[in-house]
């Protein structure tokens, strides 16, 4: 190699990786990306974790006591999820094709990236939105324009007209918590007729209306939801994506074209069970937004602000102390919850509702550090 290109190449290779080993040949084969950062994953006891968006209630009884027979592990799974996917269409009033199922919600969301976004049009999302959206666009090297919230975090809906390869957001959005209602979901389409949208419902179970109404209306709308919070099961990986039958179709045909067998045999008997007890569902999700209506209350009382949150979680600034500083704080006392160093919201906290016990620990804590009184 020209001894030039190859300095070059080394210098941007350093720059790229703040590493100063000489660079093998093979590097400048690789597809090199920035990896998506998932929260800590603390282990010990007494840990209060508040900083992944998890459900603090188990789930469902039903699920507890299945019988995934695991002899069966033996098989391939049933790689169309049919019984799955059949619950989940008539949970939602839709057919089975509309149903497409996947390895949690991110899986889902990297599937429709890649089959929905194609155009040499930069794809459009919010600047400050669920992280991950910017990871896989540069993995699959889709070109994408983000868009700033308003100062009150809102999103803008003539920021997502005009032409582009297609818009994707989380409703409630995260990490704000903020629910746009479904008359900015239909600007939004109405404006976007010749993409594909995808509203990204993670949260929309504990505050706020679905898109999913609108599937009738629009054959570009995507609505994605996923097994992680609302449902307890974070740990078992089910998400899933709704559409017309042709979308679903585009998405099941590039499934087939990576791993057909996605979804393993337990999530698909446990998941199952989830979507039938709609009871226990309803109880939890109720509970969790109870206890995140009083730790709002809670907050303001000692001078926090926050977007009201219609999610599991509220994300909230203080008015005097630093953000940083309570995470710190909160860390040492093995308190976890979820900080950004990132521009606009690097002085926020992410805090993820617990259980009553956790969020009164939590804010006992508050009033210790910030030297209130109860
Ligand atoms: C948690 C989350 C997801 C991913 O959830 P999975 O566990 O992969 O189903 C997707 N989008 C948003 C906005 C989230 O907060």
């Amino acid at each position: 190699m020209n001894e030039t290109i190859y300095w070059l190449m080394r210098l941007n290779y350093d720059k790229k990786n703040k590493r100063g080993d000489m660079m093998k040949v093979w590097e400048k084969n690789i597809r090199k990306v920035v990896p998506y950062t998932p929260g800590e994953q603390p282990e010990g006891k007494d840990i209060i974790k508040l900083n992944t968006n998890e459900n603090p209630y188990p789930p469902s009884p039903k699920v507890l006591e299945a019988k995934a027979n695991l002899a069966k592990l033996r098989l391939y799974p049933d790689a169309t999820a049919k019984n799955l996917v059949s619950v989940l269409a008539e949970y939602h009033g839709l057919k089975e094709n509309q149903i497409f199922v996947g390895v949690g919600s991110d899986d889902v969301l990297a599937m429709c990236f890649l089959t929905f976004f194609n155009s040499e049009k930069p794809i459009v999302f919010p600047d400050i939105t669920y992280s991950f959206y910017d990871v896989w666009a540069e993995l699959f090297n889709i070109p994408y324009v983000t868009k700033a919230l308003n100062d009150s975090f809102e999103l803008v809906a003539k920021d997502y007209y005009g032409e582009n390869g297609g818009v994707i957001f989380p409703n409630p959005n995260a990490p704000t918590g903020l629910i746009a209602d479904l008359d900015f979901i239909k600007d939004v389409l109405e404006h976007n007729q010749d993409v594909i949208v995808i509203v990204d419902e993670a949260y929309i179970d504990f505050g706020g209306e679905s898109a999913v109404s609108l599937l009738k209306e629009y054959e570009n709308l995507i609505v994605v939801r996923t097994f992680s919070k609302s449902r307890s099961m974070a740990g078992i990986r089910i998400g899933y994506a709704m559409g017309n039958a042709e979308l679903i179709q585009y998405l099941n045909d590039v499934k087939y074209s990576y791993n057909s067998y996605t979804m393993n045999y337990p999530s698909l008997v446990l998941g199952v069970e989830s979507v039938k007890d709609e009871t226990y569902f309803k109880d939890t999700v109720s509970k969790v937004v109870a206890t995140r209506e009083w730790f709002e209350e809670e907050l303001t009382r000692l001078g926090f602000t926050y977007p009201k949150s219609s999610s599991n979680f509220v994300f909230a600034t203080h008015k005097t102390v630093p953000a940083k500083e309570i995470f710190e704080a909160a860390r040492k006392e093995k308190i976890y919850v979820r900080y950004f160093d990132k521009p606009r919201i690097d002085n926020y906290l992410r805090i993820t509702i617990g259980t009553d016990e956790e969020m009164k620990k939590f804010v006992a804590f508050l009033e210790k550090t910030l030297g209130y009184n109860s």
